[in-house]
């Protein structure tokens, strides 16, 4: 299945010179996005971890029915001052703009493994303060999984040393 075809690329979002590539079209296609969350299952099953990651809001959307499907717990990092409990933060540069993450101070158990799932690796700067996040509470990375990866951006490069996998590539 051509995974590419579902998915829709918008010119000049949400700045000028940005080519946005929308997950939407590929998500309303049941038979796509089933497949899709089957190809992450395949990445992934062969490796011995506890929880799936997923940074707000299409992490959410990829990383959820991936934990599901393999029995995971699921643990949200989000936008600042969306969790209700006492939470770590870390500071980010993104594609465009900057932000801030949030997760759960008990979310992850010092030595847990963890594999984070997102839609897509631009910069890299979202899944490497996911990273600092996780690495700060004592969870261990053993795999990252994305829908699309922006080879042109590099953002592997920022995860070097890490397992990083991507099923579309621009
Ligand atoms: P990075 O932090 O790697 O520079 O940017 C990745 C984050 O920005 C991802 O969480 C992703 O959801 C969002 N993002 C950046 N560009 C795009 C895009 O073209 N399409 C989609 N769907 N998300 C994007």
């Amino acid at each position: 299945m051509d995974l590419k075809e579902k998915i829709r690329v918008i010119p000049d979002f949400p700045e000028k010179g940005i080519r946005f590539k929308d997950i939407t079209t590929l998500l309303k296609d049941g038979e796509t996005f089933r497949y899709t969350i089957d190809q992450f299952v395949k990445e992934v099953e062969d490796k011995d971890f506890d929880l799936v990651i997923g940074p707000e809001s299409r992490g959410f959307i990829v990383g959820t029915p991936l934990a599901y499907a393999l029995k995971k717990g699921f643990v949200p990092v989000r936008k600042p001052n969306k969790l209700p409990g006492e939470t770590l933060r870390y500071e980010y540069k993104l594609e465009y703009g900057s932000d801030v993450l949030e997760i759960h101070k008990d979310a992850i158990k010092p030595g847990q493994k963890v594999i984070i799932a997102d839609d897509l690796l631009a910069t890299g700067g979202t899944i490497y303060s996911t990273i600092k996040l996780i690495e700060e509470l004592g969870g261990v990375v053993v795999g990252i999984v994305f829908l699309i990866e922006l080879t042109y951006l590099e953002g592997r490069k920022r995860l070097e040393g890490y397992d990083v996998r991507s099923l579309v590539k621009y």
